[in-house]
């Protein structure tokens, strides 16, 4: 077995191009920061990381970047392919736990010879197998026998009881499945309705995060929930939850967060409303609300504990 590496999530500095890692750390030292400063390590300069990681998002490298700022680990190792003989597979060999959903597998082949993957009489479309079977073939007239592959495997183990969690993570899926839709955008047949399928569980993450430990929070405040049902999720976002902050010396939720996540508010409506948005959702702007999810899930994680403490 070759060796094994595993690749956390990172972009480049816009302003020196340095490496720059942006993982749940990164997203929780910006929000915790005074006026959200989040200075590049080697040239200093203060980054607008919300940006920075927004625009990460949106180029989806390989398909797995926006992946890997959720959370995703990518395991990079080579097998040795030989021309016409069955190689399995089994990720457990390379270091992907048994209980990791595998998210993406990239096949870098040398040229020669290429892994054709083995699949029953109903192909598996929507998830990825752990244990599978490659058959390499060679398109040339004159075939090697032997030749290396390279692979990445993209995957993320989240306990079934991280409810916003996984629904954090299938809005990403949701949102790289967009990749491979090959039917015009405009088409009712253009299936799975990616960005759709990715404003619902984008949404939901942060509302089950956030409207319950705000109502409890108010309840300790004798701010009785008998208007409960008149109280919307916006209610909470915009005029209970800075109320709460004020109260704990919380940080606030940045500006930039709180529009994104009025906007993906306001997609759900949409959506929930006609079964439709309204008008279509480019790239950016998807990207931009995702990114607004991902950090409104590392805020209700980091913050709202200390609603906890005060009454
Ligand atoms: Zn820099």
């Amino acid at each position: 077995m070759g060796k094994i590496a595993q690749i956390p999530g990172f972009t480049s500095c816009p302003s020196c191009n340095s490496v720059l890692q942006i993982d749940g750390t990164a997203i929780a030292f910006f929000l915790k920061s005074p006026a959200n400063a989040f200075p590049c390590s080697s040239c200093k300069v203060n980054l607008n990381l919300f940006d920075v990681i927004s625009k990460e998002v949106e180029k989806n490298f390989f398909f797995t970047t926006a992946y890997h700022i959720a959370g995703a680990t990518s395991s990079v190792f080579t097998v040795t392919m030989n021309r016409g003989k069955l190689l399995s597979i089994d990720l457990k060999e390379y270091d992907v736990p048994a209980t990791a959903t595998v998210l993406e597998i990239n096949y870098t082949p040398n040229g020669l010879l290429f892994p054709l993957e083995v699949h029953g009489n109903s192909p598996t479309r929507h998830s990825i197998r752990h244990k599978f079977e490659l058959y390499p073939v060679s398109f040339q007239e004159n075939p090697i026998e032997q030749a290396p592959l390279n692979m990445m495997v993209t995957w993320i183990n989240v306990g079934d009881d991280d409810v916003a969690l996984n629904h954090l993570i299938r809005a990403f899926r949701y949102y790289s499945s967009s990749n491979f839709l090959d039917a015009p955008a405009d088409s009712q047949l253009n299936l799975p309705f990616a960005y759709e399928n990715t404003v619902i569980p984008a949404n939901v993450a942060i509302e089950m995060s956030l409207v319950p430990v705000v109502r409890k929070a108010l309840a300790r405040l004798g701010l009785a929930s008998h208007a409960d049902d008149k109280i919307t999720y916006s209610h909470y976002l915009n005029l209970l939850l800075p109320l709460c902050c004020g109260r704990a010396s919380a940080p606030l939720l940045p500006d930039a967060v709180r529009t994104q996540l009025n906007v993906l508010r306001k997609k759900r409506n949409e959506i929930g409303h006609s079964g439709k948005f309204d008008a279509a959702v480019s790239k950016n702007e998807m990207a931009k609300m995702l990114t607004g999810s991902l950090f409104g899930f590392h805020y209700c994680k980091l913050v709202l504990p200390s609603f906890e403490l005060f009454s």
